[in-house]
């Protein structure tokens, strides 16, 4: 009699127990992939509007009202867990109104925290064991001093400026990253193989910023997928080769638009522009993620 009783329950607790690390993981345990990338998240990390688009295509769209996104990408491979962008500083979200930038021409938004977004996945910013960002501007880099713990992947262009003597020449703001200083740092002088498999490739991509970088990440079902930074802000722009005012350096922009439209063709590849709110709302965002 108990044990008629007993046996069911036992099926159905070690069923539940199962459920559960079903749900927890988002799969079971033997279909996670052991090498390569195993997925992609897609993070709101802001938004930001203006009131004259014509700052980022010079001579064009004057006036004209635009809202961009602003995205981070978490990247889970076999071999550790690659955080690409941490977006406007969460200390914005307190801020109802959000918070004006370039004396006006911008206004920044967080609508909803990246702690509180990776909390939602149960992921501690000291589980992200590789770090990167296009470049060191503000909205790319808010939230950086989160991530002390994991390996930082720059061009050493980039931290030069970044970590040199002065860092404002190039609009960044080190409040948002200095304690970076003290990570293990890649200091990158162009392409790198991220985890050795070519699964994650670093591409660099200078003129918005001296050691301004892209990502290509590979996805078993989706495909190759170019994610741009800064190289380009939006759509318009890309297709018209246009470099906005607010640059380092303007020819290396434009090659560096060619080398990632060759790279695009060679690897069949999607190119993400992380600004252009319109293609970044067809794309599904974390909880979800892409394989
Ligand atoms: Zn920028």
């Amino acid at each position: 009699m108990t044990r008629k009783v007993q046996l069911p329950i036992r099926i159905c607790t070690a069923f539940t127990a199962l459920l559960a690390s079903f749900l927890l993981s988002g799969a079971p345990a033997h279909a996670q992939e052991t090498q390569g990338v195993q997925r992609m998240y897609v993070l709101n990390c802001g938004e930001s509007e203006t009131n004259d688009l014509s700052a980022w295509s010079p001579g064009v769209n004057i006036g004209k009202h635009w809202e961009f996104s602003d995205s981070c990408y978490l990247i889970r491979h076999a071999k550790g867990l690659l955080l690409w962008e941490s977006g406007v500083s969460d200390a914005i979200a307190a801020m109802p109104d959000g918070f004006v930038v370039g004396n006006g021409r911008l206004t920044l938004h967080v609508r909803k925290t990246l702690r509180s977004q990776l909390q939602e996945l149960g992921i501690s910013p000291a589980d992200v064991t590789h770090l990167g960002f296009s470049h060191f501007h503000g909205d790319h880099v808010g939230n950086a001093n989160l991530f002390t713990a994991a390996t930082l992947y720059i061009q050493q262009a980039e931290y030069d400026a970044a970590f040199g003597p002065d860092p404002s020449k190039f609009g960044f703001n080190p409040a948002f990253y200095n304690k970076l200083r003290d990570s293990t740092v890649m200091k990158l002088d162009g392409d790198h193989d991220v985890f050795g498999d070519g699964s994650v490739m670093i591409y660099s991509t200078p003129g918005h910023t001296p050691g301004h970088q892209s990502l290509l990440v590979r996805l078993r079902h989706t495909g190759p997928v170019l994610l741009s930074g800064d190289a380009v802000h939006f759509r318009e722009n890309w297709q018209n080769r246009r470099v906005p005012a607010r640059n380092f350096n303007k020819e290396q922009s434009l090659a560096s638009m060619d080398k990632l439209a060759a790279i695009l063709v060679r690897e069949h590849a999607t190119l993400w522009i992380n600004h252009d709110k319109e293609q970044t709302d067809t794309l599904a965002h974390a909880p979800a993620f892409l394989e």
